[in-house]
């Protein structure tokens, strides 16, 4: 196995200085498009349930907001750094462009692992991430939302922290809250419905039918559960799943060979992914290694996870079968990996697209807030659907004409629009 280890930040650093030099940019606005305008790293003490005090390193970094206030989730996460929040936030600004909302790029992250903290710990840490940053913050400044290992819940405390602190109501200063409190139908799915809704597009356009398709799939967190659920629902085969195990601290895949019922996976799932191995068993799963997920004879792998997953190491071990990546996180192929997906001539859907459905939703929710008046979930969905049909569409059209790789393709128009957004502004 390699021992190279990968630094989100270097990656995409890397992946906008190459296409930086094909759009010719300027050095100035390079400067300033390769790194985060602002960051925002702070210490939050908790007091914990049993009457210590624990202090929890965390991040707000803004990449760049030229063309509308920051955007982006915060997560927790054990392994949090600097580099993956500055790395995440600079996708951001890239998803939001590609798909043409009016938003720029932020993330958050806090150094923590919800497993190990009670409901009114992660409350604590929620109020108190809110406390230390409330004046970074607004509806026309930075506006967080779920990520990894964070839910509505944990918005809705942020959100009423931020309210008790500014002594109003603003329910557009944060997306991913509950229904019925600011949030939008159709939020939870938008993410993982809008990586299908690409990967439908692609499959049309070449003539494919969704239903001879089978694919394997890393994650079944909330992305992942409703990347499965639309993919299935279209008559798709998912063959296998793999997830975290909280208690054995490792993942393992789940298989089945007639394909996974998605449904019978996520009423054995816990709230941060996790499937519950014993039940799993009796349900006749096969049980294999965490790392198996890549090695199945599937047309489509689809990485709904973490960052730098597929790598020249595992590389290797990816079936001839495979025709597709569908990259449903953020980041999880790395750039020597890129390298050789396209050697063998397989097809990427680049994650900044793919996923870029949640902060379109998310959009669409502060859209309803700012109207108060909330849509049902079909016109949600269906304008999500045009939304990301759309991106897709002009980001394979140029891929096709100028013989490009998808993710160089998606980078072309997205490091455009934002380069002139910037330029625009007289800022470089
Ligand atoms: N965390 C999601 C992402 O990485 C959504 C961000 C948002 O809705 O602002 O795209």
């Amino acid at each position: 196995m390699s021992t190279i280890t990968y630094n989100p930040f270097e990656i995409a650093q890397e992946q906008f200085d190459s296409v930086a030099s094909v759009l010719e940019l300027d050095d100035g606005l390079r400067k300033l498009l390769r790194q985060p305008m602002k960051e925002i790293h702070f210490t939050i003490p908790v007091k914990m349930d049993d009457g210590t005090t624990q202090v929890f390193k965390a991040f707000r970094i803004k990449h760049n907001d030229a063309r509308g206030p920051g955007k982006g989730g915060i997560r927790f996460h054990p392994h949090e750094t600097a580099d993956t929040v500055r790395a995440l936030s600079m996708w951001m600004t890239w998803k939001c462009a590609v798909v043409d909302i009016p938003l720029g790029g932020a993330k958050g992250g806090v150094i923590c692992d919800p497993h190990n903290l009670s409901l009114s710990e992660q409350e604590r840490l929620c109020r108190g991430y809110i406390r230390q940053l409330a004046n970074q913050l607004g509806p026309n400044m930075d506006v967080p939302a779920p990520d990894i290992m964070t839910n509505g819940q944990h918005m809705l405390w942020m959100l009423d922290e931020y309210e008790v602190i500014t002594g109003g109501r603003y329910p557009g200063m944060i997306t991913g809250k509950p229904v019925g409190m600011g949030g939008s139908l159709g939020r939870t799915e938008a993410t993982g419905f809008g990586v299908i809704y690409v990967l439908k597009d692609y499959l049309q356009q070449n003539n494919i039918s969704i239903e001879a398709t089978s694919a394997s799939l890393q994650g079944f967190g909330n992305v992942a559960e409703y990347v499965a659920r639309m993919y299935t629902q279209l008559g798709g085969k998912v063959l296998a799943v793999s997830c975290w195990n909280q208690a054995e601290s490792k993942s393992f895949t789940f298989k089945k060979e007639e394909g996974c019922d998605i449904e019978e996976l996520a009423s054995i799932k816990d709230s941060y992914g996790s499937i519950d191995k014993e039940k799993a068993l009796e349900l006749g799963y096969e049980l294999l290694p965490g790392d198996d997920w890549i090695k199945q004879d599937v047309d489509i792998l689809i990485p709904a996870a973490l960052e730098n997953q597929i790598t020249p190491a595992v590389f290797p071990l990816i079936s001839s079968q495979v025709k597709i990546i569908c990259e449903a996180a953020n980041g999880p192929t790395t750039p020597d990996s890129d390298i050789l997906i396209r050697q063998r001539g397989i097809t990427l859907l680049p994650d900044f697209l793919c996923n870029a459905g949640g902060v379109t939703c998310s959009y669409f929710e502060q859209v309803q807030c700012n109207m108060n008046y909330f849509w049902d979930k079909d016109e949600v969905l269906e304008k999500l659907e045009r939304n990301m049909t759309n991106a897709f569409r002009a980001v394979y059209k140029l891929a096709q004409e100028k013989q490009l790789y998808m993710r160089d393709a998606a980078y072309i128009i997205a490091i455009n629009r934002v380069a002139n957004a910037t330029k625009l502004r007289g800022w470089a």
